[in-house]
């Protein structure tokens, strides 16, 4: 039975979402930073403050295809009178020996190629008739035109990015500009994923009466990998305690132990509650939750036969569930490991229906956020509250966050949203 709106027993108490989400961050220690390569570097996060080696540009270069000159032997060029120079040497980009133009002469340059000793300005192709022996130059120029000089950019020992910058595609292309070919970031922390249900089946495989396709593992995974973690998904095991203690025993005891291990389902009031049943011995709380979708929460450690301990955090198995459970309580110090952004953007939206929500409990419900043609942030509820529509959850872009202390929400009240992005 999973049910999850089961009366509280008397005295029972629901846990609020904001000591669980601390609970359940106080489990997780960030592994230590390791260095990456450039190529594993992306939306990953410099740990140190990352000062240039170099120069960029590394040494004065063309910003032009053209002709390196002496500004002063093209000062009288114009249309009716152009100047005529011997070319005397032929620079396409990286050549790497030094030259230096003679006065009254040019050298046909190509853009980064570098400048020759002597000449102050470049003169593009299109100001010249294109000439291989001798050009003729139709414009003056003046000393500088067309030249980056060295260091114009970044100057060798200027900080080039601040310890905590993100890494995206401008970023990495700095380094590598830089010639830094690795980084040290913080080490994805390892998610080792396990659903339970001996109704479960793998996707592609076919179903019986009474048996579901297995979907909390894929997506749980998918969740953690977006967070920026890395994800390991265990198969999945039947409601049984010994299976499911062998299996993770197998891989909290293997060369990649996990730094967390996220299960689903087994933890609510029915009877067959695998991975409560299994964790009785263990350092694990099994509370209720002041929230809806995912009041049945379990977090704590987990010791294998051989003593070694993870942290476990154990998710409700109803995939709405799972899924919004994850982003509450289990993405917020993945990311914080990460040191990327923990929270997801939130903004005020004006809601477009009514809504209901139980009193006591901080609901999350399903919501399609748009702008309206005069620009305000406008939010729809989709689908029913219950936590088997993972439909609704898949075309929805965010999560509608209705206090606890509210129980009716209507069409044109102002809510607070969670934007989903990924
Ligand atoms: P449980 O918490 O194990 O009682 O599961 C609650 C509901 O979620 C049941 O309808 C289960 O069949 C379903 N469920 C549990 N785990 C999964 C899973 N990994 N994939 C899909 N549905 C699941
Ligand atoms: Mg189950």
């Amino acid at each position: 039975m999973s049910g999850h709106d089961h009366p509280l027993a008397p005295g029972e108490t629901l846990r609020p979402v904001e000591e669980h989400a601390r609970r359940v961050a106080d489990l997780i220690t960030p592994p230590e930073p390791e260095r990456v390569a450039l190529a594993d570097a992306l939306r990953r996060v410099v740990v140190d403050d990352v000062h240039a080696a170099i120069s960029l540009p590394g040494f004065d270069n063309s910003a032009m295809d053209g002709y390196a000159v002496r500004a002063a032997d093209v000062a009288s060029a114009s249309d009716d009178a152009p100047a005529r120079l011997p070319v005397a040497a032929d620079i396409p980009a990286g050549r790497t020996d030094v030259l230096t133009l003679a006065p009254g002469t040019a050298h046909r340059i190509m853009t980064g190629a570098p400048m020759p000793a002597g000449a102050d300005a470049v003169v593009q192709v299109e100001y010249t008739d294109g000439g291989t022996e001798s050009v003729d130059i139709r414009r003056a120029v003046d000393a500088g035109t067309s030249v980056r000089r060295a260091g114009s950019d970044i100057a060798a020992g200027d900080l080039a990015l601040a310890a905590g910058t993100v890494l995206n595609a401008p970023q990495i292309g700095l380094l590598a500009a830089l010639g830094i070919a690795e980084v040290t970031v913080p080490a994805r922390p390892h998610v080792v994923v396990l659903s339970t249900g001996s109704e479960l089946v793998a996707a592609g495989e076919p179903l019986q009466h009474g048996q579901i396709h297995e979907s909390n593992g894929a997506m749980l995974c998918a969740a953690v990998t977006a967070a920026g973690a890395r994800a390991s998904a265990l198969h999945f095991v039947p409601d049984d305690v010994d299976e499911f203690r062998a299996h993770l025993d197998a891989v909290v005891d293997s060369a990649d132990p996990p730094d967390l291990v996220l299960t689903s389902g087994g933890v609510s009031a029915g009877a067959y509650e695998v991975v409560k049943d299994a964790l009785v011995r263990d350092d694990v709380e099994f509370v209720k939750v002041a929230m809806q979708p995912g009041m049945p929460q379990g977090s704590g450690r987990y010791t294998t036969a051989s003593g070694r301990a993870v942290p476990i955090v154990t998710l409700p198995g109803n995939p709405v569930s799972a899924q919004v459970s994850f982003e509450i309580f289990v993405r917020p110090p993945l990311r914080a490991a990460l040191r990327l952004p923990q929270e997801r953007p939130r903004s005020t939206a004006v809601l477009t229906d009514d809504l209901r929500s139980p009193r006591g409990k901080r609901q999350f419900r399903r919501g399609v956020v748009e702008t309206a043609p005069d620009g305000t942030l406008r939010v729809q509820p989709i689908g029913p509250p219950s936590s088997h529509h993972l439909r609704y959850l898949a075309s929805a872009n965010a999560l509608i966050d209705i206090p606890a202390d509210a129980d009716d929400v209507a069409s044109g009240d102002t809510v607070v949203v969670l934007l989903l992005d990924d």
